[in-house]
């Protein structure tokens, strides 16, 4: 049996298999029970290896030749549901498919492709086919937080060569994103009396000015080829005090910034040459947990963007084995959020992302994916795992 036709055959049981994903909740530090059921259904399906690691990430292997080593990589964690009582559609954990969908917290972000993904390995082992390298199915945990999972598989692991990202495409080829840098400016000030303004120096007309210079900077952001404009979104105004009465010593303003390729220290630089004024620049840090106790402190939020070459070989693959299953050519380009993909392309791991969920999905009440695309992915990861070259 072709590999096709094993991918083919098998997607029932691929979709019963995202239905159960959706139901098991599995919320960023809190994926245990998602990582035993992909392992175990991992197992069943005669993966060569099967691991939970540290992080409690699920590493499936199918042994192949000396060739590069493939990965295909989904997150086991989902956002919060939020009001579980505006779910439509029978609940978040519904996992109900209707009306062509599968529906429920998770269906496109990102559990119904990483089914497919865990499915297209089993095709493989079905189909009695030897990858030219190995294949590496992992599902990691807290994608949604920040990358802990992922940190841990490329610190720990075994480093793939080549990295596909199941995060929603719409069976489209996406190629990178931007990257975000989660920075605090910080303006100081002297706290005093709200009756005596003169003998205090209050920090929100710093702010204020700044805000208003950095509305008139942002079109000198600059702009990538591919990746398109950076953007700044001021979203949080905060200060030290919680009395209407007082001048605050110190107000804070979150920049939500979108970069295109500056580090935080050219973030700074850039905001000292272009809005000026005084003022600390801090990039967020975070302390991370994962369910398997691992923990990480004080790591940088900065995510990183990233983009592969048009021409890179491994996009030309991807590009070929849709060919193969749909006929016609996909899309490519970029996502609009950010993935685990900028953690694998910076260690220089050519890395892009194939996937049946569709980005308006993503973090939405009624969350949901459609069948038929799955079933296309299904095929299409299969194929791509099958001729498992550069
Ligand atoms: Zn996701």
């Amino acid at each position: 049996m072709s590999v096709d036709r094993a991918a083919a055959a098998m997607f029932p049981m691929a979709l019963d298999f995202a239905q159960r994903l959706v139901r098991v909740p599995s919320m960023s530090g809190e994926e245990e029970g998602a990582a035993r059921l992909v392992a175990r259904e991992m197992a069943g399906l005669g993966y060569d290896d099967v691991e939970v690691d540290g992080a409690g990430n699920v590493i499936g292997t199918i042994r192949g030749g000396a060739g590069p080593v493939l990965m295909l990589n989904g997150h086991l964690d989902v956002v919060s549901p939020g009001d579980e009582g505006a779910w439509k559609t029978g609940g978040p954990w519904s996992g109900r498919v209707s009306g062509g969908r599968l529906w429920g917290r998770g269906a496109a972000d990102v559990k119904g492709p990483l089914a497919m993904l865990v499915y297209a390995g089993a095709a493989l082992k079905a189909a009695g086919v030897a990858p030219a390298g190995d294949v590496i199915v992992s599902a990691v945990v807290m994608e949604e937080t920040g990358g802990l999972g992922m940190r841990h598989l490329l610190a720990r692991g075994r480093r793939p060569d080549l990295v596909l990202i199941a995060e929603p495409t719409d069976l489209a080829v996406r190629i990178g994103h931007r990257g975000r840098m989660a920075v605090w400016v910080a303006f100081a000030g002297r706290a005093g009396h709200a009756s005596m303004p003169r003998l205090a120096v209050n920090p929100n007309y710093a702010a204020a000015k700044f805000l208003v210079k950095l509305e008139g900077a942002v079109k000198r952001l600059p702009r990538h080829p591919v990746l398109g404009k950076s953007t700044i979104a001021p979203t949080l105004v905060k200060v030290d005090g919680t009395s209407s009465n007082v001048i605050p010593g110190e107000t804070r303003v979150f920049l939500d910034w979108r970069s295109t390729g500056e580090s935080p220290a050219e973030a700074e630089a850039w905001l000292r040459r272009h809005v000026g004024g005084r003022y600390r620049v801090e990039i967020l840090r975070k302390d991370y947990r994962s369910w398997t106790g691992h923990t990480e402190t004080g790591v940088s939020t900065t995510q990183e963007g990233f983009v592969l070459g048009r021409a890179h070989p491994f996009v030309g693959r991807v590009k070929a084995a849709v060919r193969e299953v749909t006929g016609r050519t996909p899309a490519v380009g970029v996502w609009r959020f950010a993935t685990d993909g900028r953690l694998t392309a910076a260690e220089g791991i050519p890395t892009l992302g194939y996937s049946p969920a569709e980005e308006a999905q993503c973090h939405v009440t009624d969350e949901s994916i459609r069948v038929a695309s799955m079933k296309t992915a299904l095929r299409v990861y299969a194929r791509l795992c099958a001729g498992s070259s550069r």
